[in-house]
């Protein structure tokens, strides 16, 4: 049963009092009848009863609720008298009825109903009680004991009725404070129950409701609308909606999409979820942010397109750069001494123009996936074409480069792409390694998946770095530190491209000792 089930509510409504009060008076009598008291309509009980009566119609039918509330009194004060009426027959009455017309002025009245309670007993139990007795030992006190339960009890609910009042006026309050801080905050907020339904939201979700759903919303989370996802041109699919991932119990950080179908007035947000949970641990609903980051966006697009338009002007006259020194390098009357150093220009120039396709690379595809153009390949000799190209450098470093491999690895990938790959873990391992340091590359299958492990004996990576290591443009303090060139492109390009392959890339590391660098793909 519910605790509803239990309380005194009912006695705010005065025809239901005075129909319990009727039923508990009516069963007394009963009582007295089948003991044998006398009973007639001019006896105590008899007068009692029909003023019960008369309360009961008067409580029934009256409309109370369009009349000043203080008309009520008339009901319990009545009932006092009735009572105070049937204490009249000789074998005196059921004083302690009078103590439920006093809870009902306690609850609906306070302390001022304790004391209207008060005031009515003395009147018409107590005082009537005491010229009755005739100074009776017995019933002097008996009727004072009375009197004083009834006021008790009248003060007793008054009290908590109060306190109750006091409780709610600070939940209230503190409900208020709540919606202040939704309404203020300047990020959408969504409640979610644990069906998925929207069971609340504040006026900055309101707002990106109305960009997103301008046909309106059903109000059940993952329905389509004008939501977009990162890239801002696919229609975002029920099933990836931050509200339904939220409504399957997913806790999520910074998902983006866009809202909105005008290109001009499109808002881009970023989402965060978490799950509610009840008292006993289970899935109960989940809160969602959403941040407007249209401006971190939009910039983010401007950074892009600039990079892509300025790498690609620069990737123009470097290619001609590149083809006139090669030129020159390969002229037989050049003297000795000028070819030496138009190697030097070549191996800067080639130096910058990777760095331009990183950049490119990284520019252009603004978080989507790398695109890869699969055909049949050789892993071992990509491998091993990247370890001969740099092992030139490894030497004037002083580093020894080993390669084990078997002698053919068939599969079918984008080669051009995996060459990069092996070509920049070998470079970094190179780079990252002091001179007396090895260089180990390994090429082997384990089932159906091929690995590539690039190990070095170089300065190692903190644990704290290694989770970054991946992301555009992170280089650790201790590269920069040793000014050794990089633009912190390369491992973000190298991850994109294994991912694309369904491959994965880790590394293990410890500071000072040296590094391993495994991709896993399927053949
Ligand atoms: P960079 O052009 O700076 O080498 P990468 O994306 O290839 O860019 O690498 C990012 C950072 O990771 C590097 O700046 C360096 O701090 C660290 N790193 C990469 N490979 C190694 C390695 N083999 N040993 C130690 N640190 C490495």
């Amino acid at each position: 049963m519910s605790r509803r089930g239990w309380s005194l509510a009912w006695m705010a409504d005065p025809g239901r009092f005075q129909v319990v009060f009727t039923v508990l008076y009516g069963i007394d009598v009963a009582f007295r009848v089948i003991a044998g008291s006398r009973f007639d309509v001019l006896s105590g009980p008899g007068l009692g009863l029909v003023g019960a009566v008369v309360l009961l119609v008067l409580g029934v039918l009256v409309p109370w609720d369009r009349l000043d509330p203080r008309l009520t009194l008339v009901l319990p004060v009545g009932s006092i008298a009735v009572v105070g009426v049937t204490r009249l027959a000789p074998e005196g009455g059921n004083g302690l009825l009078a103590v439920f017309p006093a809870l009902w002025l306690g609850r609906q009245f306070g302390r001022f109903g304790a004391v209207i309670a008060g005031v009515a007993t003395v009147l018409f139990l107590v005082v009537p009680g005491l010229i009755y007795s005739e100074g009776d030992s017995v019933m002097v006190p008996r009727v004072l004991f009375i009197a004083l339960v009834v006021v008790v009890t009248a003060l007793a609910i008054a009290d908590g009725m109060e306190q109750v009042r006091v409780h709610s006026g600070t939940i209230e309050h503190q409900r208020r404070v709540s919606q202040a801080i939704f309404d203020t905050v300047d990020v959408g907020l969504l409640l979610l129950d644990r069906d998925g339904h929207y069971v609340g939201m504040n006026r900055r979700h309101q707002e990106f409701m109305a960009l997103g759903y301008p046909q309106g919303h059903s109000g059940q989370a993952g329905q389509l609308g004008e939501v977009f996802d990162v890239d801002a041109r696919t229609l975002m699919a029920s099933d990836r909606m931050p509200a339904h991932r939220a409504s399957l119990g997913e806790e999520f950080d910074d998902v983006r999409m866009w809202i909105g179908e005008d290109p001009a007035a499109r808002r881009a947000l970023s989402v965060s979820a978490r799950t509610v949970r009840s008292e006993d641990g289970a899935f109960a609903g989940a809160a969602l942010a959403y941040t407007d980051v249209t401006d971190f966006m939009r910039a983010l697009q401007v950074k892009d397109e600039f990079v892509a338009l300025v790498s690609h002007e620069l990737r123009t006259p470097l290619t001609s750069i590149v083809g006139y020194v090669q030129l020159l390098e390969e002229d037989s009357t050049m003297p000795p001494h000028a070819v030496e150093q138009l190697h030097v220009v070549h191996r800067n120039a080639e130096r910058l123009r990777r760095l331009i396709g990183d950049l490119l690379d990284t520019a252009q595809r603004d978080g989507s996936p790398m695109p890869i153009t699969r055909s049949p390949s050789d892993l071992a000799g990509i491998v091993l074409d990247s370890v001969e190209a740099a092992r030139p450098v490894a030497d004037s470093a002083g580093i020894e480069l080993v390669l084990s491999a078997p002698p053919r690895l068939p599969m079918s990938m984008d080669a051009q792409r995996i060459a990069q790959v092996v070509d920049n873990l070998v470079s970094n391992a190179i780079k990252y390694t002091e001179p007396g340091g090895r260089v180990t590359v390994q090429l082997g299958t384990d089932g159906d998946w091929v690995e590539v492990q690039v190990a070095d004996t170089g300065i190692g990576i903190a644990p704290d770095d290694c989770e970054r290591l991946f992301t555009r443009f992170f280089r650790t303090k201790d590269a920069a530190r040793r000014a050794v060139a990089g633009a912190g492109l390369g491992l973000s390009i190298t991850k994109d491209i294994v991912e694309s392959h369904g491959g994965r890339i880790d590394v293990v590391s410890a500071v000072g000792q040296g590094s391993v660098f495994r991709v896993r793909m399927p053949r």
